[in-house]
Order: C-alpha cells, then sequence, then structure tokens
C-alpha cells in the first residue's frame, strides 16, 4: 500500500477552475470575490461580519489591535498551541502568560484565573484541533474580570458549540485556511465578528489603513480619493484564495460530518486498547475533527517515538502531539514555566492519519496497526 499522509487537502478540479477563472478575469488581488467569501462566511457561522485576511496570524495581530492591547500587557493563552497563538501578543509588545489545558486539549478555566493580575487584558482561548472549548463559562469570566475573549479558531471551522457555530459566541474570531486545516485557501485567514466597530477598523488596518478600497474605488462613477487615518498592514487575502475558498465553504458540512464518522469509527474500534486515552467531545460540544490525537498513559506498552517508527515502517504518517510554546528556544528568554500538564499531554500524545476522503481500507489499516502495536 501507499503511504498514508497524515493529512491531504480536500482541492479537486473545480477549486483549479476557480482560480483559472479569476486569474483571467483581471481581478486577482482583494476584490469582488473576496467580499462574496467573506458574506458566505458570515452567514455559515452565525456572524454579522467576516473579515479575510492573509492567515490566522495575521488575524490574530490585527484582533489584538482593536482589542486594545498595549505595549506591557498580559494576555493569557494556552502553552499547548501552534506558537502563532503566542507570536501574534509578542507582535504587540505584549506579555503571553501560558495557561494549563484540560483532557480535551483546552484551556483550563481555574488556571487561567489564578494567572490574572492588574495587567491582562485578554484571554485567547484557543478550540484546539476542532475541539471546542467552554466559551460560556471564559465569556462570563471575562466579563466580571473585565477582559477581552479573542478565540483562535485556527483548526475549528465547522465546529459548533452548544448548537450554534464557532464564529458566532464572541467578537474576535480567528480562523485559519492553511491547508493543514479543515478547508484550505492555499493560506488565508478570517476574523468573524458581529461588532461593527471592530468590522470599520479591520477592513482598514488589513490594507493600510485605507479608508476606500480598491474595489469600490474602481465600482465609484465618481472619483474618489482614499484617506489614511492610521498606521496599517497588508494583511490582504487574494481573489484568487478567496475563489477557492467560496468552494471549499459549500463543500465544508459534507467534510465535518465525513471526518466525524471517521473519527466516530477510531473512537469505536481503537476503544478496546488498554492504557491510551481517546478524544474527548463533551456535551455540547461537536468538534471537527481537524485532527486525531490520541493519548498514550503511563503503563502503555510502548513509548510514543516507538509507536510513531512503528507506524511509519507500516508506511503510515503520524505526528508528535500538539507542541508547548514555553518550551521552544524562541521563548527561552521568557518568565520560566512549568506546566506538568501540558508538557504530558505534549509529550505522550501522536495525531494519527484523519482526512476527507479516506479510503475505507486506509482507515482499516490504520486501526489493525495501531491494535497490534498497543495491545
Ligand atoms: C494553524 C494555527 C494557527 C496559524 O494559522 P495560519 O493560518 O497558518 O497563520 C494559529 N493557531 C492555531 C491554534 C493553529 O492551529
Amino acid at each position: 500500500m501507499k503511504k498514508i499522509p497524515i493529512a491531504i487537502p480536500p482541492l479537486g478540479q473545480e477549486e483549479a477552475q476557480a482560480a483559472y477563472d479569476t486569474i483571467l478575469s483581471g481581478w486577482v488581488t482583494q476584490g469582488p470575490k473576496v467580499k462574496e467569501f467573506e458574506k458566505n462566511f458570515a452567514d455559515y457561522v452565525g456572524s454579522k461580519y467576516a473579515v479575510a485576511v492573509s492567515s490566522c496570524t495575521t488575524a490574530l495581530h490585527l484582533a489584538l489591535i482593536v482589542a486594545g492591547i498595549k505595549e506591557g500587557d498580559e494576555v493569557i493563552c494556552p502553552s499547548m498551541s501552534f506558537i502563532a497563538t503566542a507570536n501574534s501578543i509578542m507582535y504587540m509588545n505584549a506579555v503571553p502568560v501560558f495557561a494549563e489545558v484540560n483532557e480535551e486539549y483546552n484551556l483550563d478555566i481555574e488556571d487561567v484565573e489564578s494567572k490574572i493580575t492588574s495587567k491582562t487584558r485578554a484571554v485567547i482561548l484557543v478550540h484546539q484541533i476542532g475541539m471546542p472549548a467552554d466559551i460560556d463559562s471564559f465569556k462570563k469570566l471575562c466579563n466580571e474580570k473585565n477582559l477581552i475573549l479573542i478565540e483562535d479558531a485556527a483548526c475549528a471551522i465547522g465546529s459548533a458549540y452548544n448548537h450554534k457555530k464557532i464564529g458566532s459566541h464572541s467578537d474576535l474570531v480567528c480562523f485559519s485556511f492553511h491547508p493543514r486545516k479543515v478547508i484550505t485557501t492555499g493560506d488565508g485567514g478570517m476574523i468573524s465578528t458581529s461588532n461593527k466597530q471592530y468590522y470599520d477598523r479591520l477592513k482598514l488596518l488589513r490594507q493600510h489603513g485605507m479608508s476606500v478600497n480598491d474595489r469600490l474605488r474602481h465600482e465609484s462613477e465618481k472619483v474618489i480619493f482614499e484617506e489614511y487615518s492610521e498606521v496599517g498592514f497588508n494583511y490582504r487575502m487574494t481573489d484568487i484564495q478567496a475563489a477557492i475558498g467560496v468552494l471549499q465553504l459549500k463543500k465544508l458540512n459534507l467534510i465535518v460530518s465525513n471526518r466525524r464518522e471517521i473519527a466516530q469509527t477510531y473512537n469505536e474500534r481503537l476503544s478496546i486498547i488498554e492504557n491510551v486515552r481517546l478524544p474527548i467531545e463533551r456535551e455540547g460540544k461537536f468538534s471537527n475533527y481537524q485532527s486525531y490525537s490520541i493519548f498514550l498513559k503511563q503503563d502503555c506498552k510502548i513509548s510514543r517515538d516507538e509507536l510513531m517508527q512503528r507506524l511509519l515502517d507500516d508506511g503510515i504518517a503520524s505526528r508528535r502531539g500538539i507542541m508547548n510554546i514555553h518550551e521552544e528556544m524562541a521563548y527561552s528568554g521568557m518568565r520560566k514555566y512549568h506546566l506538568p500538564k501540558s508538557e504530558e499531554l505534549s509529550d505522550r500524545s501522536i495525531l494519527i492519519p484523519l482526512f476527507y476522503p479516506m479510503d475505507q481500507n486506509m482507515i482499516e489499516y490504520v486501526i489493525d496497526r495501531l491494535i497490534r502495536h498497543l495491545t
């Protein structure tokens, strides 16, 4: 059998055609396709507005700016996340304060609460590998403590919390369309919000602080000049990307339900293995299973690295668990952290192949090899 990869982006002929058509349309950077993608995206998640940007990293950066974060402010986030979560805080010359995660790989609210100081201004809540965090509890905490809640939903497009899509629960929700996520535009990001002030400022900041965008000038019957009221960025998404995004969004429900079926098969069939913990999806949570993570408990038969090597020998790709930002060299100059739960989760977890569409034989093979190596 051919090697089974960890993920395959769900792109096909249609997306290639859309990119082709857009290139020949004469409009390639942010224009009508971006507008259409934003409208469809906001409708999908159930927010009033959506602002397309170049990545989730740039989405988080802009979210922190409109949240009013200033130099030296503290922003609480998990350490167990992709490094971009904390990097966005560093761009602000603010201070990431790392809190622990729970067995669902999401922020531990008690640890977050214990880390709030007079300098804390915001919390970045990550829906790790697509599993929704307890948004209501965090909204309540942030309200009480006068903090701004930002959701890092890089992995969570199509996931839901209390029967409402991620993107509709708070006013700064950041998504990614990197190929490793559930839908992709090559690279790309989106911020959903229902706050008009945030919306207006996000639109300015993503394109140089320019008051009138290219599309409006192009469509205008009258001569108009743009103004620049503040220093902005070039964080635009292109129309080529957005044309792909429009199609990807149409397939999203199908992709998510297929991913959930595969996860369900894994859950059922791998439950006979002792000494591992499979993903936990609690009441009110609906994951898109952007990744499927298996935690190897202390008395597991083989080590994590040995398991990964044996799978690779079988032709099955796997990845180490989610990284811990505080353990990376880029953050070694910071306050010293000891986060035993995050460290254990990261060291003892593996991600296994799960993508759309995944052949039934492949699924069976992955299950068979995991059972063989772990029992
Ligand atoms: C992928 C990811 C990001 C970064 O997304 P980009 O679109 O690649 O910038 C940020 N946060 C988390 C949790 C991620 O998984």
